[in-house]
Formats: structure tokens, C-alpha cells, sequence
């Protein structure tokens, strides 16, 4: 580690440990550093293409296992809210998610296509995101190596991730640039999404120390979400549908500068979102990545 990464690490633990993280958040230096450095830019956005998953993890921190009747997404609807959002603001990393992206190949293929024929100018970077269970089909294989600064990252959840080392051989003999992430991470906990009783200093903390809402804005059914476990604690009926905390991309009588404004106030949002309610406090517990379920959980248990 340098020693300017030293500096910053011991610096974001003692404003942990003190629980500043709140107050330095509120002074809206982050917004205005990112904004200075990536202007009229998000910096990530998490593209939802499906809500199908070929894992069943109890604590997936987006809900999935929760869905009863998940599906894939329509590639039209996603292309319609991307021209959309590209007319005002760009996107420096842009990831497809699911539930599991592999799930939904001909969406996803159609999607790229998209961007790489409509949209270059509009990204810096794609990131398929895939938990390696899924091999793709030759289609997508094909469109894969025509999309320019595009990289697979493997979830590596080892012996569930069934594919990872075929699939990430393919990337490498078809020249698709790859990240194979390491088997031994854990996850943070965001806990089950009921209400917690919290104040509104302890939901400001959480929200200001989290670490989706800084690299988790959500296009989902045609919305700008904060993060993903809002789009779709909202899509499940956990959550209060929240208006004034996302963007609708398909509202036509949003545009130009009214529609950026609206776009990168949500990323620059210093106050937490109603969602954060249904987040566990922020204690930063780490459990076990990757638990498997036989079947979706109930809300109410
Ligand atoms: S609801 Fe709030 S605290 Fe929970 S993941 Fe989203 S931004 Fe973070």
C-alpha cells in the first residue's frame, strides 16, 4: 500500500470509529470532488436486466431471494431508458446485473448491441456481472468481443460458481478482458428488510457510510434508483413507494436540463432515502457470501 492509501485508509477508519461520517457526508465534499473530477457523469450505474438468478443466496443485499415470480427484464424498455439517460449525462462504468446476467442472454446481447452501435460515446466502460454458473452462447460470445472496454467480472463464489473456470478460459482465448474476483471474500450484512428502529442521526449514518448508495445507482423498469435495494424493496411491496427518491427515465415530460438536474441531484443526494430504514444499522457485520436456499423466503417470517 502507498503511503497516500495508508493515509487515506486510517483516515476512513477514525472517521468510522467516530462516527463522522455523517457530518463529513453532509458537507457534500464527496459530491462536489466527484462531480469536479467526472462532470455531467455518473460515475456507476447498475443496469437490472433480470430478476431471475441461477443461485439462491438467503442474504443477497438486492432482495432476489424474496422474488416468488422473478423476470427478465424487456431489452427494449432498458434500451428506451439508457437513449434517455445518455441525452443528458454520461457513464464512466456501466454494470449489467441481475439476479444473474447470464440468465437473460438474448436481453443481454440486444443491449449491447445497443451500446455498441448507438451509445459509444456514452460509457467509458461495461462490466458483466455473472456469478459463473452460466456459460454464454455463441451470440453473445460474438457481440462480447465486438463491444468496445467491455469485461466480465466473475462473483467467485467457488464451488457454486460451476462455470467460472470454462467461461473465464473462453474470455481468455476470445481476447473478452476479465476479472476473476477472489473465492474468499465475505459480505457486508444489510439485514433482513423489515423496519428498524432507528433514529434519524443513526438512518443518516448508515446511509452516509454506505457503500451501495456511492457505487449502486439503479436503472430498474425505467427507473433512477439510489440503489438496488430500494428498486426492488419498492417492486416487492416491502418498501413505501418512494416518489421525489428516483427518476423516471420513460416520463417524457422529463428532459434536458430539468431531467439532468433531477439525474444528478439523486447521485448527489446528501439526505438518506427512505429505504434506508429497512437496512440494518451501520455496523459493518460481515457474514458469509453466498448461503444457499432452496426456495425464496417469505417476507413476513
Ligand atoms: S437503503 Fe440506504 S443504507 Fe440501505 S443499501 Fe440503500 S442506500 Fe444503503
Amino acid at each position: 500500500m502507498t503511503v497516500k492509501k495508508q493515509l487515506l485508509h486510517f483516515a476512513a477508519v477514525t472517521a468510522r470509529t467516530l462516527h463522522l461520517w455523517p457530518a463529513i457526508n453532509r458537507t457534500g465534499v464527496f459530491n462536489r470532488a466527484r462531480r469536479r473530477k467526472y462532470p455531467d457523469t455518473l460515475v456507476h450505474l447498475d443496469v437490472v436486466i433480470t430478476e431471475c438468478c441461477s443461485l439462491k443466496c438467503r442474504d443477497c443485499s438486492n432482495l432476489m431471494q424474496y422474488y416468488k415470480s422473478p423476470e427478465n427484464l424487456d431489452p427494449q424498455e432498458i434500451i428506451e431508458s439508457l437513449k434517455s439517460l445518455f441525452c443528458v449525462v454520461r457513464v464512466h462504468e456501466l454494470k449489467l446485473i441481475g439476479g444473474e446476467a447470464l440468465v437473460s442472454q438474448k436481453a443481454l446481447a440486444e443491449i449491447l448491441v445497443y451500446l455498441r452501435d448507438e451509445a459509444r460515446g456514452s460509457y467509458d466502460e461495461i462490466r458483466i456481472i455473472t456469478n459463473g454458473t452460466i456459460m454464454p452462447g455463441d451470440a453473445l460470445v460474438k457481440v462480447m468481443k465486438e463491444t468496445p472496454g467491455l469485461t466480465v467480472v466473475f462473483s467467485n463464489y467457488g464451488k457454486l460458481s460451476v462455470r467460472k473456470d470454462e467461461f473465464s478460459e473462453l474470455c481468455r482465448t476470445q481476447g473478452i478482458d476479465f476479472i476473476l474476483n477472489p473465492e474468499d471474500e465475505y459480505w457486508w450484512d444489510y439485514g433482513r428488510p423489515v423496519k428498524y428502529n432507528a433514529t434519524d442521526r443513526q438512518t443518516q449514518g448508515k446511509y452516509a457510510g454506505c457503500y451501495a448508495r456511492r457505487l449502486c445507482t439503479s436503472l430498474y423498469r425505467g427507473r433512477l434508483y439510489v440503489c438496488p435495494r430500494q428498486a426492488h424493496g419498492i417492486r416487492l411491496g416491502m418498501m413505501p413507494e418512494a416518489e421525489g427518491e428516483y427518476v423516471d427515465l420513460l416520463d417524457t415530460s422529463l428532459s434536458g436540463d430539468k431531467l439532468r438536474e433531477a439525474v444528478l441531484g439523486l447521485t448527489d443526494r446528501k439526505d438518506f432515502i427512505s429505504a434506508c430504514r429497512y437496512c440494518i444499522d451501520g455496523k459493518l457485520v460481515k457474514i458469509p457470501k453466498a448461503v444457499q436456499i432452496s426456495g425464496p423466503l417469505d417476507h413476513e417470517q
